[in-house]
C-alpha cells in the first residue's frame, strides 16, 4: 500500500502515528547513508580548497577557515594578493593571535595601469607564499585573491601548480578569487562557487565595516 492509501484508511490518531513512523524510517535511512559515508572517509591529508565565483563570501570563507584553525591551535599563514585597505578586520583579529600576514603593499589594485610594477609586487609577495608552502610547521595557508595573479600572468601558473603539488603532505591551502583557472580547480580537493544573486553595492550602498572589510 502506498503511504497516501495507508493514511486514507486510518483514523486521525493512527494517521498521526503512521506519519511519525514513516518519518522515523526515512530519517533512519538517511542516517545509514551518512554513517556509511563517514565510515568510508578514512583518509587524512592536506587539502587544497578553492572558493571562486562572482558572489560575495569568498575571502570571508577563507578567513573563516583561518579563524577556525587558529581556534584549534593550528599554525596559519595568510597571503593577500591584492592591495587592500590597511584597516582590515580579519587582519586586526588574526594578527593578535600570531597569524602572519603577507600583503601586496604596492602595485595591483582594481585601477592598475603599470604591469611591470604590479608584476614586481606580485612576485615579492609570492616569495613569502612559497616560504609558507614549503614549511611543514605551517598547517594552513590562505592565498587570498591569488587567482588574479595567475590570470593576469603576474605569477606563472605552472610555478603555482608545482609549488602547491610539492607542499608538505598534511598542509591545507585555501585559494580564493574570481575566475579560478581550471587547472587549479582540477587539482583541488574541494571547490565551491559562490553565485551572486544580488549585492547591496549595486543598489548604491557603500562598503560596510565588518561586512566588507
Ligand atoms: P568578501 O571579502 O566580502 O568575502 P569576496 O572575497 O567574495 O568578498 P571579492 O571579489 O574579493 O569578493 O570582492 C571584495 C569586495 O567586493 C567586498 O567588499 C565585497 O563585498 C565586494 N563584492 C563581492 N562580490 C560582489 C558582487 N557580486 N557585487 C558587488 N560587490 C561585490
Ligand atoms: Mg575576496
Amino acid at each position: 500500500m502506498t503511504e497516501q492509501k495507508e493514511l486514507d484508511t486510518q483514523t486521525d490518531a493512527t494517521r498521526e502515528q503512521t506519519k511519525k513512523q514513516k518519518h522515523k524510517e526515512r530519517q533512519q535511512k538517511v542516517k545509514e547513508k551518512v554513517d556509511a559515508k563517514i565510515a568510508k572517509a578514512t583518509e587524512d591529508k592536506g587539502l587544497l580548497l578553492v572558493v571562486t565565483g562572482n558572489g560575495k563570501g569568498k575571502s570571508t570563507a577563507g578567513f573563516g577557515m583561518a579563524a577556525r584553525s587558529v581556534g584549534h591551535g593550528l599554525n596559519v599563514g595568510v597571503v593577500q594578493f591584492i592591495k587592500g585597505t590597511w584597516d582590515c578586520g580579519e587582519r586586526n583579529l588574526l594578527e593578535q593571535h600570531g597569524v602572519p600576514f603577507y600583503v601586496m603593499a604596492t602595485g595591483f589594485t582594481w585601477e592598475t595601469q603599470d604591469k611591470e610594477k604590479d608584476t614586481a609586487a606580485a612576485q615579492a609577495v609570492w616569495q613569502d607564499a612559497k616560504k609558507l608552502l614549503s614549511d611543514p610547521s605551517v598547517n594552513v595557508v590562505l592565498l587570498d585573491e591569488i587567482t588574479y595573479m595567475t590570470n593576469y600572468g603576474y605569477i606563472d601558473l605552472d610555478e603555482v601548480i608545482d609549488t602547491l603539488a610539492n607542499r608538505p603532505a598534511d598542509q591545507h591551502v585555501v585559494i580564493t578569487g574570481r575566475a579560478c583557472h581550471r587547472r587549479i580547480i582540477e587539482m583541488a580537493d574541494t571547490v565551491s562557487e559562490v553565485q551572486s544573486i544580488k549585492h547591496a553595492f549595486e543598489a548604491g550602498i557603500k562598503v560596510q565595516k565588518g561586512i566588507d572589510w
